[in-house]
């Protein structure tokens, strides 16, 4: 068993940070260092996966539920329009390898490509 990632300590709340939305499978945080009007991280309960290839390869149902909730996200805190990020390893800015993704709306330009 690998240690806990960050998100898996926040989820247990050994780490502070507002819940703002989760299914049976995901959770949903606000980025500790927002790129945009709103920026959540949509994260899946388990840490087995590190990036989106391998959550794609090992479960595209719970990619696709992602998906989803960033949708719902956007619609209820951002403008619906929203940039979905995946920084996919380290030299594209992954520093946590517990798959997760930016959800990104409201006031976005060229600038907040980079989430990462
Ligand atoms: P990555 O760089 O792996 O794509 O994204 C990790 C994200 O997690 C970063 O945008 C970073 O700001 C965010 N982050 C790191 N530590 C914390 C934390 O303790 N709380 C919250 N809410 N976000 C965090």
């Amino acid at each position: 068993m690998s240690e806990p990632s960050i998100f898996t300590r926040i989820l247990n709340g050994e780490i502070p940070s507002e819940i703002v939305a989760q299914t049976d499978t995901l959770f949903a945080i606000r980025d500790i260092a927002p790129k945009a009007p709103t920026h959540l991280l949509v994260i899946p309960k388990t840490q087995e996966y590190r990036d989106v290839t391998e959550l794609a390869a090992g479960d595209p149902g719970l990619l696709i539920e992602m998906i989803e909730l960033a949708k719902g996200l956007a619609d209820a805190e951002g403008d619906g329009d929203f940039r979905l990020i995946f920084n996919t390893g380290a030299n594209a800015g992954q520093t946590v390898f517990h798959v997760h993704a930016h959800v990104l709306s409201g006031g976005l330009d060229e600038s907040s490509m980079n989430a990462g």
